[in-house]
């Protein structure tokens, strides 16, 4: 039977963690689906369309990787809707394996059949966040460092036209 993960995220903006993941855990499974959550409390610089356009240029260069846009619903209803069997996730630190555990958890009451399977961070990106990342865009500093090219640009425009208005 194909192995199918989902790697569901809010990635506001996609990071060159995420991509880390990404391009490991498609190393595991038969195919790797990225889940761009549609609805997310954070303030985003991008709508969902925009940012799940972005993540599929972002991961273009890997062949059983899609990108799909999340529908409102439980990530597990999503896994199932998808034929996936495991859910990829990501932690940098304590404070994320605590929050890690609780989701899992509560993900395998919800649907016992379904394993995550959680990737260490690279310690390149292990400090990195999509929220930190925005913040240091917003005042201006470079963080192309950390992020897939095609996203930096994308920052970059949207900045600059924002720039342009005030
Ligand atoms: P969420 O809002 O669901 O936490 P994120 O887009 O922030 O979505 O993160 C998606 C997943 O990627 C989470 O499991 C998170 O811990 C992991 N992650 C976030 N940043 C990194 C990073 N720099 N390196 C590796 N994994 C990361």
């Amino acid at each position: 039977m194909k192995k199918i993960a989902l790697f569901p995220g809010s990635f506001d903006p996609f990071t060159n963690g995420h991509l880390d993941t990404v391009e490991r855990g498609a190393k595991l499974f038969d195919e790797l689906i990225i889940g761009v959550f549609i609805n997310t409390s954070k303030a985003s610089w991008f709508t969902s369309e925009e940012r799940t356009e972005l993540v599929r240029q972002a991961v273009a260069h890997l062949d059983n990787v899609r990108v799909i846009s999340q529908e409102s619903e439980l990530t597990v209803t999503s896994a199932q809707r998808l034929g996936a069997k495991f859910l990829l996730r990501g932690i940098r630190s304590v404070k994320d394996y605590e929050y890690e555990k609780d989701i899992m958890t509560m993900n395998s009451h919800l649907a016992p059949d379904i394993e995550t399977v959680i990737l260490l961070a690279n310690p390149e990106y292990s400090h990195i966040s999509s929220s930190l990342l925005k913040e240091v865009l917003l005042f201006g500093g470079d963080v192309a460092k950390y992020l897939p090219p095609v996203i930096n640009e994308a920052f970059l425009r949207k900045r600059a036209s924002h720039e342009k208005l005030q």
